[in-house]
């Protein structure tokens, strides 16, 4: 039997864009019972683009707002990050010199810029700091939001827009089809969540998680009797993709999160975590 799974799962790295570390993940593929999705650059391309900026304060411009922003951005590797730079380039901005640069894991970044301390984060981090969340701050259903702090005063918002991929629908069909289910767990806000899961028929959502949060959700579901596949890209999924029974990191993600995942989708495509499965159960039933 194992001569035919090492040839099916050599096959599987060729054709489907899947990286076997490690075969016992191959082997577990068939008993998933649940799919859980990260969103950023699984679900969606992870390719922000800003969309909007807005400033709360009339002594700051949008531009000076998205400057202060891109001074912290220039440290960080998140997709928000890349959004925010590619906008200030095509603005032609200066981007200013940050120091004592930190980032909020899940949360955001923070340093100083111009002698003021910036911090540029999610609506998550607002609310877990009892900082009140402006209502009327208008961004779309399928816009992501990051605040900008200014010397802890909220200073205005920078709205992103993202796309979902193509082959994400069919994805989610599919799994439904072989009775599995399929949960997004994101550290995005719960408007953005809530319209990437339905736009894709999604089973369920839960968004504005924090990263040990995210380890805690796939083993809630484990206790419920789930067998659990994670995707994830970022540092922060590494222990949930570690917790979860097959863990399966995003090609175009961090080292971390690779090295943690048992298997590696290369091409960052929900479509190829079901010819993972597929392929895991139509080895499992010719070898018995
Ligand atoms: P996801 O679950 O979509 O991968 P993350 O956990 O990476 O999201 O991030 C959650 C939230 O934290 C983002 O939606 C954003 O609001 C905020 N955040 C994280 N990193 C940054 C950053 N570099 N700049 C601004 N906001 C960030
Ligand atoms: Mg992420």
């Amino acid at each position: 039997a194992v001569p035919l799974v090492v040839a099916k799962s050599t096959a599987l790295s060729a054709k489907h864009g899947l990286l076997i570390k490690n075969r016992t993940a191959f082997e577990n593929a068939r008993k998933i019972t649940t799919v859980v999705f990260d969103k950023t650059g699984t679900l969606t391309l992870g390719k922000f683009e800003v969309s909007k900026v807005v400033s709360f304060n009339k002594e700051i411009k949008q531009d000076d707002l998205i400057r202060l922003a891109s001074a912290l951005e220039q440290n960080s590797e998140h997709p928000i990050a890349t959004g925010i730079l590619q906008k200030v380039k095509d603005l032609k901005i200066t981007i200013p010199q940050a120091q004592n640069f930190k980032a909020i894991t899940g949360q955001g970044v923070g340093a100083t810029v111009d002698g003021k301390r910036v911090l540029v984060v999610s609506p998550g981090y607002l609310k877990e700091n009892k900082l009140a969340v402006p209502g009327e701050y208008q961004a779309n259903d399928t816009e992501t939001v990051v605040f900008v702090l200014i010397d802890q005063h909220l200073a205005g918002y920078i709205a992103l827009s993202d796309e979902i991929r193509a082959e994400s629908a069919d994805a989610i069909k599919t799994l439904r089809q072989e009775n599995i289910k399929s949960v997004l767990l994101t550290g995005d806000n719960s408007k953005v969540a809530a319209s990437v899961s339905k736009t894709l028929g999604m089973d369920s959502f839960i968004a504005e998680v924090l990263p040990h949060q995210k380890l805690d959700k796939i083993k809630d579901l484990q206790i419920n009797g789930e067998f659990v596949a994670m995707t994830g890209d970022g540092v922060n999924d590494a222990p949930a993709l570690a917790q979860a029974d097959i863990g399966i990191a995003v090609g175009s993600g961090s080292d971390i999160a690779a090295e943690t995942a048992g298997i590696v989708l290369v091409n960052s495509n929900p479509k190829d975590i079901v010819s993972l499965i597929l392929f895991g159960k139509a080895t499992y039933r010719k070898m018995i």
